[in-house]
């Protein structure tokens, strides 16, 4: 007996002593703490999830966000392929809204890509210089220019295989264009983009390219373009690097990372940005659709 009953307290003292894993849940029912979010029904992503379950998944988190963003749209400003293309080299390393405000100088010294071929670099810096790195962005932009006119006549070409060609211009640029100034689908692989499929494990991929192959893989074509704004958007807004807005997250209850950021609906709602924190966007020439949804427009360089 005196055996039976010593044996039971070791026991009791293991489990009294047995840490406790915390572990934190999504809500069940989608917050909707941001305005007009949808409320979604909860799917646990499940460990070892099949390839068709992911699939499923990852097209309701698009589903979803295309009603939280149903304005969504590339954040430079632009009226043609050149303009984008060129406001794209320059957004590295800086913002877009960076870059939206430094373009419109841009764009009235040199509206074609002859004209900015044929610059003077120390002009062109001059104009740049607020987006850093303006040195060689000036290169980079008067190269691209040149590039356009000698091999492509003075038009940016629509085709994947030749927009690679030009100077400075990678798979990331080239979708952009072909997304959004030509028509064409496109997935658009940069930070925002990179962070949020890990946190949803869509893949588990590194590299920019194998990620677009990956995530292109679960939906079809004509989603790309669109799903590119949606996620970017998200990562932007809500889904930020440092401190994802979790609990004023409307696809909480789909994503297996709920919990890495602020669970507090009062304290996540103060985090988000742009628009959903009823802030000016990035583009100083927003779409109609965004200006209808409450949007508003960027100030121009020096005015904020
Ligand atoms: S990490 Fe948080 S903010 Fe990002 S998608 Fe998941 S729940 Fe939403």
């Amino acid at each position: 007996m005196k055996k039976a009953a010593a044996k039971r307290a070791v026991k009791k003292a293991a489990v009294q002593k047995a840490p406790v894993k915390k572990t934190v849940v999504a809500p069940k029912k989608a917050t909707a703490a941001v305005k007009g979010a949808p409320a979604a029904k909860t799917v646990a992503p499940a460990k070892g999830e099949s390839h068709t379950a992911l699939v499923r998944r990852a097209r309701r988190i698009n589903r979803e966000l295309a009603e939280v963003y149903p304005y969504a749209h590339p954040e430079l400003d632009f009226e043609n392929p050149f303009q984008l293309i060129v406001a794209t080299v320059l957004s590295a390393q800086t913002t877009d809204l960076r870059v939206n405000q430094t373009t419109p100088a841009l764009f009235a010294k040199y509206p074609t890509p002859e004209d900015l071929a044929a610059a003077n670099p120390e002009e062109v810096e001059e104009i740049l210089r607020p987006t850093g790195f303006f040195r060689a962005k000036t290169k980079s932009v008067t190269g691209l220019s040149k590039g356009i006119v000698e091999q492509f006549g003075g038009e940016v070409p629509g085709r994947l295989e030749d927009l690679v060609k030009l100077p400075g211009v990678g798979r990331k640029t080239a979708f952009v264009v072909l997304g959004n100034a030509f028509g064409r689908p496109g997935i658009t692989v940069d930070t925002h983009f990179q962070r949020l499929v890990r946190r949803w494990q869509w893949t588990a991929e590194s590299d920019p390219d194998k990620i677009e192959a990956a995530v292109g893989a679960l939906f079809p074509k004509s989603d790309w373009t669109d799903l590119s704004h949606h996620v970017i958007w998200h990562g932007r807004r809500i889904c930020h690097a440092r401190k994802p807005a979790c609990g004023a997250c409307p696809i909480a209850p789909l994503c297996p990372a709920y919990g890495e950021g602020e669970t507090d609906p009062e304290k996540a709602k103060k985090l988000l940005k742009y628009e959903k924190g009823g802030f000016p966007g990035q583009r100083l020439n927003p779409p109609q659709s965004y200006l209808d949804a409450g949007g508003k427009p960027a100030p121009p360089l020096g005015a904020g």
